[in-house]
């Protein structure tokens, strides 16, 4: 069985899993500052918060850079329902902008068409879909003009980057263009820790309330405590969640971090073959500027008749999967007033995708044979 992403396990991976297991914390220890700062410095931001998941760091991202139940978020239709949700956790309302039909990203011309014609409009979740990063100097000027902030959701692409106008490598993550970025380690993704999430961030500020944030909106920094009755104090100062990491789930992210960059080396292996197998085909394949380094979480290609390809391919015990069907045509969000043609490049995109099998361990066998039986329907 060949599916579309799966996670790598080694022994030093559970070497350090047991090794956390027999020490004296399985949560709140000093694993959780270790993989934060280990992440932090691997994005180039000055902050990381690790969290129990992907969601609750999108969640905790929103809340921490201010958002009011009267308010609105603009986010791309093309991404996983979690990328919207966190907005409607706040009681806020999501706002969709139809993506570009290249990069299938967030179309930053439409982005700020919404700013020009909605009130109340405070923040941006672009998604950096598939492993691209999305162009976040443009999208930031975008937000500049209109006083947004920008929280970008970079669950697709740890390690990615783009060149910016300086000729600078940006980073995904690292807030040079956005005021937080969130990861997820769920096992599909780049880094496993089974379930697990990171926020990155340059701001003491936004740090500091995620952190209390993360922990039932306590904190027991003297620094900020209206009171002290003695070491055994803390204080509850807002409503805040138990979205906490344990240090065994930390310990496994500090192993897997350590290869993230070879995982990220061998998927352009994978993709550049993927690209040259299927140049000459009826097969559309993943367009990517050159100032870009694509961290291809998902290979995703754009094909006639999808649904029997993927019938066929299942047959051959190959798993691919669709990413995503646009949020907006979800019934939840219909119950909102959006329905199917509000944005037709969107829709148009997910008639025909596809994500084919990419994950470092695919070994060359395998995506061979992945190859010859796409070919092969196609030429029968
Ligand atoms: C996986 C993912 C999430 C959610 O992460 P979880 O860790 O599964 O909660 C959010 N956004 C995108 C784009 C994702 O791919």
């Amino acid at each position: 069985m060949i599916p579309y992403g799966r996670q790598h396990i080694t022994d030093e991976d559970i070497a350090a899993v047991i090794e956390t297991l027999q020490s004296d914390f399985l949560t709140q220890g000093p694993k959780i500052a270790e993989f934060e700062q280990a992440f932090a410095t691997y994005v180039g931001s000055a902050y990381a918060v690790a969290v129990n998941n992907g969601t609750a760091a999108l969640h905790l991202g929103v809340m921490a850079l201010g958002l009011q139940p009267h308010q609105k978020v603009i986010t791309t239709p093309i991404t996983f329902v979690a990328s919207a949700n966190c907005i409607q956790y706040c009681g806020a309302q999501v706002l969709f902008a139809d993506i570009d039909p290249t990069t299938y990203l967030i179309d930053i011309a439409q982005v700020e068409a919404l700013c020009q014609t909605q009130s109340d409009v405070v923040g941006i979740i672009p998604v950096d879909f598939a492993g691209y990063p999305v162009h976040m100097e443009q999208l930031h000027a975008v937000a500049e003009k209109y006083g947004l902030w920008i929280l970008e959701d970079a669950c697709h692409a740890p390690g990615a980057w783009f060149i910016d106008s300086c000729g600078n490598k940006q980073f995904c993550g690292n807030g040079t263009y956005s005021n937080a970025t969130v990861f997820s380690f769920h096992p599909v993704k780049h880094i496993a820790t089974g379930e697990g999430g990171m926020i990155t961030t340059n701001s003491k500020q936004v740090y500091e309330k995620l952190c209390m944030l993360r922990t039932h909106g306590i904190t027991r920094n003297p620094e900020i405590m209206l009171e002290n009755h003695g070491p055994w104090y803390y204080e509850m100062q807002e409503l805040g969640y138990n979205y906490r990491i344990t240090d065994f789930q930390c310990a496994l992210g500090l192993s897997q971090l350590k290869r993230a960059n070879n995982g990220l080396t061998r998927r352009n292996q994978i993709a550049e073959k993927y690209n040259k197998a299927f140049a000459h085909t009826c097969i559309q394949t993943p367009q990517v500027a050159d100032s870009v380094y694509h961290a291809y979480h998902l290979y995703v290609i754009q094909v006639l008749n999808r649904l029997e390809l993927y019938t066929y391919l299942r047959s051959k015990e190959i798993f691919t999967q669709v990413h995503y069907i646009p949020v907006h045509t979800m019934p939840y969000y219909k119950a909102q007033g959006y329905k199917q043609g509000d944005f037709p490049i969107a829709e148009a995109y997910y008639e025909h995708c596809l994500s084919l099998p990419m994950y470092p361990s695919l070994t060359n066998e395998q995506q061979d044979f992945v190859i010859q039986t796409i070919l092969e329907f196609y030429n029968t």
